[in-house]
């Protein structure tokens, strides 16, 4: 047993994905508190590729964990560790714990092992390798064999975890597991111990479903007589119902959160840095603020749970909040692709001038850029529905005599129209919303837009009266 280690002089948190498939949610959270956790302290942050499971792991999962990483804006430091690189250096440990009595060859058959198991079945006892080979010596040296830690078999390890509290595990219930496998492969537990040490690895942050390899990895590392790391295992993410997170929950790779739902980064970090760890009421929380504030004791011990609604209005506040160039520039792909042309410097000019009012009105990219196509679409404009009934249920004869005023008008500014419109309504016994609505259809095509008359002075003279005319034509 021993109580939690002294903090060491600088800290290193790892994070450790293995790359079978997309940077999902409770992964990206994991590299945040890790990432957090290190700049708090002024540490380093390492990424570390698990990819020794060659027939999961995949280029496309590497790099879709990489461009999530920089998307989310985590970077690391250092070189990228490969751990299937490193596998040489993996084996030589297990063969200095053998040489050092530490572990000890196996020739169990897998026969023998798969009879065993059978056993402890029919038992109904704990499955575990029972250390047939422990204290044998009479090798068979024409048969190949595993090399197996020699774990303790009396006492209990105790994890003092910084989020998990103190965690009992009597050595009875761990078995001497495989280090290295009889083609010399060595296995994750191996590979994870000795990555973490040769990486200065202080801080080990997790998610908590790695807590029954903590016990394992730890009689791994006092057999070695390494430095003990801290452990710290955050417990996993559930959906909005309670049970595991699932895609049904919206557990999306983090890219869909950016490609299929246009969300901001700093919105979605915001989220997953909410979603298990609390600083007061604190909702928004900028970087600057995570990173003085993170620690690991207001990590929560229950499952967090995952609420799409909450992240969505989240990246509403973040919408607003956004650089107006900025915002141009994320949407302008999106609106050139939905025009099937290329923007002009006077077509993001109009997106630039028009962005205070439309983030306002959109909680996400897709909307801002569905909202923001008005503006640029070529005559005659396409109408929606809604539009389509407004200009059906117009007061007959309203639009041209509201066109002919408009026209008339010298100067074109929204307040000059706005008179313009409130003396013709006056004049005509009819409510404001009666000339505005059907203007409004006949300029954005949509029966919600921005205010009426900011929209008919930036579209300038010509393309306003233009689109009233059209409308006017149908
Ligand atoms: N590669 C493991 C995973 O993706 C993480 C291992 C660790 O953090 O120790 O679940």
């Amino acid at each position: 047993m021993s109580a939690s280690p002294p903090a060491p002089a600088k800290i290193v948190t790892r994070f450790a994905p293995s790359p079978t498939g997309f940077l999902h949610i409770g992964g990206a959270r994991t590299a945040l508190f890790n990432w957090l956790f290190a700049r708090h302290h002024g540490g380093e942050f390492r990424l570390r590729i698990e990819d020794t499971d060659r027939a999961r792991s995949t280029d496309a999962a590497i790099a879709a964990i990489l461009d999530g990483l920089g998307w989310l804006d985590l970077n690391w430091d250092g070189e990228v560790v490969y751990q299937f690189s490193r596998a040489a250096r993996h084996a030589e440990v297990a063969r200095q714990l053998l040489e050092a009595g530490h572990a000890y060859r196996c020739y169990a058959t897998p026969e023998e092992l798969e009879a065993l198991r059978e056993e402890q079945r029919a038992a109904k006892v704990p499955m575990r390798y029972d250390g047939r080979w422990r204290d044998r010596t009479d090798w068979p040296n024409d048969r190949p064999y595993v090399i197996r830690l020699k774990a303790p078999r009396e006492g209990a390890v105790t994890i003092h975890d910084q989020v998990q509290g103190a965690v009992t595990v009597n050595n009875a219930e761990l078995d001497d597991f495989v280090l290295l496998r009889s083609d010399g492969t060595p296995t994750y537990m191996l590979a994870v111990v000795v990555d973490d040490f040769d990486m200065g690895v202080t801080h080990v942050i997790r998610g908590d479903d790695h807590l029954n390899n903590a016990f394992r990895q730890l009689a791994l590392i006092r057999a070695l007589g390494w430095p003990e790391p801290v452990y710290a295992h955050i417990p996993l993410i559930h959906g909005s119902d309670g049970a595991k997170l699932s895609k049904r929950h919206g557990a999306l790779g983090v890219d869909a959160y950016r490609d299929q739902l246009g969300m901001l980064p700093e919105a979605v970090e915001n989220y997953l840095l909410r979603l298990g760890w609390g600083h007061g009421d604190a909702e928004i929380i900028s970087r600057a603020e995570a990173v003085a504030w993170f620690d690991l004791g207001a990590v929560g011990r229950s499952p967090s749970r995952f609420d799409l609604k909450k992240l969505e209005n989240l990246n509403g506040h973040y919408m607003r909040a956004a650089d107006d160039a900025r915002l141009v520039a994320l949407i302008a792909p999106g609106v050139g692709a939905a025009l099937g042309r290329d923007l002009t410097g006077d077509d993001r000019a109009l997106l630039q001038r028009t962005m205070p009012e439309m983030k306002k009105r959109a909680n996400n990219l897709n909307d801002l850029t569905q909202g923001s196509l008005f503006w640029l679409r070529n005559r005659p404009i396409p109408m929606d529905e809604a539009a389509l009934k407004l200009l059906a249920s117009a007061t007959p004869g309203l639009l041209d005599v509201a066109r002919a005023e408009f026209a008339a008008q010298p100067d074109w500014t929204a307040a000059a129209l706005e008179q313009a419109a409130r003396a013709l309504a006056e004049r005509e016994g009819v409510k404001l919303g009666q000339v505005a609505q059907p203007l409004r259809a006949a300029v954005t095509g949509s029966a919600q837009s921005p205010g009426l008359f900011e929209v008919l002075e930036v579209l300038g003279r010509d393309e306003a009266l233009g689109r009233i005319d059209d409308a006017l034509a149908r």
